[in-house]
């Protein structure tokens, strides 16, 4: 992601409406150029405010702070929905093996050849 793209992100990871990929994308953008990290200090800071002001809270904020707390929680964000994908991808296969296993067990050379070519058709070989 360049300077110009994240610069067009900084409201999509203010409302929370960027995709995993690119929010993930986005943090490490901002977190190594000074300049865009600045923007989305800026932007942020006036959401911040304004929603404040909006609720008539009158109380200091260290906002600096909170941005640093939102991105960590958009770190853990991205770190569980990972962990989700990893996890149903290796479901997904030791359910297929089980099947696998199940059907080579009680079918003849012919069946199962069949289920191969079938298979094979299926995952694009
Ligand atoms: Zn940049």
């Amino acid at each position: 992601m360049d300077c110009k793209e994240a610069e067009s992100h900084v409201n999509d990871y203010i409302d929370g409406t960027m995709t995993v990929s690119q929010l993930e994308t986005f943090l490490k953008h901002v977190r190594n150029c000074k300049s865009c990290y600045d923007e989305l200090e800026t932007y942020y800071t006036i959401r911040v405010a304004m929603s404040y002001l909006e609720e008539g809270q009158a109380h200091s904020y260290n906002i600096k702070e909170m941005l640093s707390e939102d991105m960590k929680g958009k770190d853990r964000y991205i770190f569980r929905v990972k962990q989700q994908k990893i996890g149903f991808g290796s479901l997904t296969t030791v359910a297929f093996l089980s099947l696998f296993v199940m059907l080579f067990m009680r079918l003849n050379p012919e069946q199962v050849r069949e289920i191969l070519e079938l298979t094979y058709h299926w995952i694009g070989f």
